[in-house]
């Protein structure tokens, strides 16, 4: 049905910018890996032999405003998901990731910074055929008013809808599906965001250290306060959707099924692939 190779990238390629929830300056530097090595995150601050954790759902450990992976050493690696969203994104399956600090740089709070860096180093097509996660029975968690649904398909494709009860973002739909969907021009764009009355809050629990006009839409009761307005006139669905696609590759390997998913975060996208992973029966690798 799918035959399609592993990719990497063709050459190392670095960046650098600041952690949002750390503050601290981190330079991280993609490397080409070999077919089957999956996505790997080294610390280089760390401990060698102690320092590398795979981007897999069972290593996360935090799910609070942003996805944080640990291997068992306590090697941490936070806000993972705008890099992980790109490299689904990107279609690669093979990536070291290294940096020399706890956090992901936000750059501008979108994947299009890394999707950027991927074409520059460009695209390495390898020896080894990719292997999919197929869906073959109905999936379903909930989480108070949240949810997410999947039921075999012939391909990826997701609807997503939030619904924030605040004047500026009301409810919003996105239907993406593998055909017709550019992540590049569709999704990699919409950046983070969160509301000005929440930032006092995050600051006094130590997060979001980082944020500034320059990485977040911020709303306010009278709007958008960003002086460049919006991305997108539905950018906000859009980044709940490849923060979404993000935290799925923690599945290891891209997943053919059909997603529904409402008012979801970090904490449920990582819950239904621990739900997947229990169920032995509800899928296989193809
Ligand atoms: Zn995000």
């Amino acid at each position: 049905m799918l035959n399609i190779s592993q990719k990497t990238i063709n050459s190392k390629i670095s960046c650098n910018s600041i952690g949002l929830h750390s503050g601290s300056n981190v330079t991280m530097k993609l490397i080409p890996a070999p077919c089957d090595s999956g996505i790997i995150f080294r610390r280089t601050d760390l401990e060698n032999g102690k320092n590398e954790v795979k981007a897999l759902y069972n290593n996360v450990v935090t799910t609070n405003l942003g996805t944080t992976i640990s291997n068992e050493f306590g090697a941490k690696v936070a806000t993972i998901e705008h890099l992980m969203a790109a490299i689904w994104g990107a279609g690669i399956d093979n990536l070291i990731i290294e940096l020399n600090s706890e956090e992901i740089p936000i750059m501008d709070g979108s994947s299009a910074p890394f999707i950027f860096l991927i074409e520059c180093a460009g695209i390495n097509i390898q020896q080894e055929q990719r292997r999919f996660i197929e869906i073959t029975k109905s999936i379903r968690v909930e989480e108070k008013d949240k949810f997410i649904e999947i039921v075999p398909a012939s391909e990826f494709s997701l609807n997503l809808s939030v619904d924030f009860d605040h004047k500026h973002i009301l409810e919003q739909k996105f239907d993406y599906r593998t055909s017709t969907t550019s992540f590049k021009n569709d999704i990699s764009r919409a950046r983070t965001f969160c509301f000005q009355h929440e930032i006092e809050n995050m600051h006094k629990i130590g997060l979001a250290k980082g944020g500034s006009l320059k990485n977040a839409i911020v709303v306010s009761d009278e709007g958008v306060l960003n002086e460049e307005g919006l991305r997108y006139k539905d950018e906000f669905v859009r980044h709940k959707t490849l923060d979404f696609l993000g935290d799925m590759y923690l599945a290891g390997h891209q997943i053919i099924g059909h997603f529904t998913a409402s008012k979801v975060g970090h904490s449920i996208n990582n819950k239904i692939l621990h739900e997947i992973f229990t169920n032995k029966d509800s899928w296989r690798l193809v």
